[in-house]
């Protein structure tokens, strides 16, 4: 999956161009950038890689989740809904603005599970919110027709899945808005960077104006700018959509040899009896940036995963133990540590997840390894770890 294993002259010649004039920030200063404008190209390229009318930068995954929510007006006491399965951004962001995060079990997509997050819809509900994680995708058809059923907002995290399609359409832009991140191990990467898009112009003008201040960017005189409504800094560097330009040009290279690599493995492992894989919503195309498989149960799942390290494979994950990824380790969550007070619609309406039922979750989760895909690998390389993979997990079927 990560961009930085293709890091070059691209790079650098964006980086030295912003280096050349000296104007690190995105906004103003119009005389002395020679005509660079690193940030404003690469929202124009995103645009249009992803077929979308608007995209606005931000400095991190996590801040385009945040600017994402604030700008479709979602604040204290909503309810937003999203998947046990998952990275610690997706409930950051959502108390970030006062919200509150209703976590609803996955199924064998390792994304939400539609019934899951019927069943967890209340009058407060505001947003539901699919994390295409590990490179493939939520079942995004039933998701929407959720959200229009309850006048809710569908919003995707696609941090993990960019390129991918559903319904022949980019990952990111099947819902009222998408998410992306640019950070140093995502598909491709700014350094530290993310974005939003979306097709609602207000969402869009909310987004533009919430990660700088407020600032509505009318007329060439910041100062003079006027300011809507409260906002905050989420503003990206000149330096990392530098950066961004250079390797959002690679991502259909980068797509391509995903898909070489991720089909080696996969042809190999599926000769073993006893593995399975995860399941692709049909109308789906992942972006192949992992691939995810299942053992038969929890136990021959864990002691495979240890196997394979012993045995040499390295980047391969068992998220059910794994700190970031999944509820069962966030404790700090469980118990709302946070440094200062929290608001109080969280305080109260946080769900207790001590006592939570995520039996379903568990199930997937426990059963589950990941390979991540390395986009330097030779053919040799990739066939051999096949090899290596489908020999050290048979022991374990
Ligand atoms: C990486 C990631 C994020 C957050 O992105 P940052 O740029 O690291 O803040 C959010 N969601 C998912 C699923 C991610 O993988």
């Amino acid at each position: 999956m990560p961009g930085f294993e293709f890091f070059g002259e691209e790079e650098r010649k964006q980086v030295n161009d912003v280096l050349d004039n000296g104007v690190l920030m995105r906004y103003g200063f119009d005389g002395m950038r020679n005509g660079h404008w690193k940030a404003k190209e690469l929202e124009a390229s995103l645009r249009n890689v992803m077929k979308v009318q608007h995209a606005q930068l931000t400095s991190s995954g996590t801040s385009a989740l945040t600017v994402a929510l604030a700008a479709a007006g979602v604040g204290a006491g909503d309810e937003v809904i999203m998947p046990t399965f998952t990275f610690v951004a997706s409930f950051e962001s959502i108390i970030a603005i006062g919200a509150v995060p209703v976590l609803v079990d996955i199924d064998d997509t390792l994304t939400l599970d539609p019934q899951a997050v019927k069943n967890a819809i209340t009058a407060k509900t505001r947003v539901i919110m699919p994390v295409h994680m590990c490179g493939s995708m939520a079942q995004l058809k039933e998701l929407k027709q959720i959200c229009n059923d309850h006048n809710l907002i569908l919003l995707e995290d696609a941090c993990q899945a960019i390129g991918g399609t559903y319904d022949d359409k980019p990952l990111g832009s099947y819902g009222h808005l998408g998410c992306f991140s640019f950070d140093f191990v995502k598909t491709i990467t700014c350094g530290e960077g993310g974005a939003v898009i979306t097709n609602n112009k207000e969402y869009y003008l909310n987004s533009d104006h919430y990660t700088d201040h407020g600032h509505d960017h009318v007329g060439n005189d910041r100062g003079a700018e006027s300011h809507p409504f409260l906002g905050y800094n989420y503003r990206i560097s000149e330096l990392n959509a530098a950066v961004g330009l250079a390797q959002i040009e690679k991502l259909p290279r980068f797509l391509e040899l995903q898909k070489q690599h991720y089909l080696i493995l996969k042809n190999e492992l599926a000769k073993v009896d006893g593995v399975t894989f995860r399941r692709i919503p049909e109308a789906g195309v992942p972006n192949y940036g992992f691939l995810n498989f299942f053992l038969p149960n929890e136990n021959a799942a864990r002691n495979a995963h240890k196997a394979l390290g012993e045995n040499g494979v390295d980047a391969c994950f068992y998220w059910y133990d794994n700190n970031w990824h999944y509820i069962k380790k966030w404790d700090h969550l469980k118990n709302l540590k946070s440094l200062g007070r929290l608001p109080q619609e969280i305080k109260t309406q946080l769900p207790d997840y001590h006592k939570q039922d995520f039996s379903k979750s568990d199930h997937w989760m426990g059963r589950t390894i990941s390979s991540l895909i390395k986009l330097s690998w030779t053919e040799e390389e990739v066939t051999a770890r096949a090899n290596k993979m489908a020999e050290v997990v048979s022991h374990f079927v």
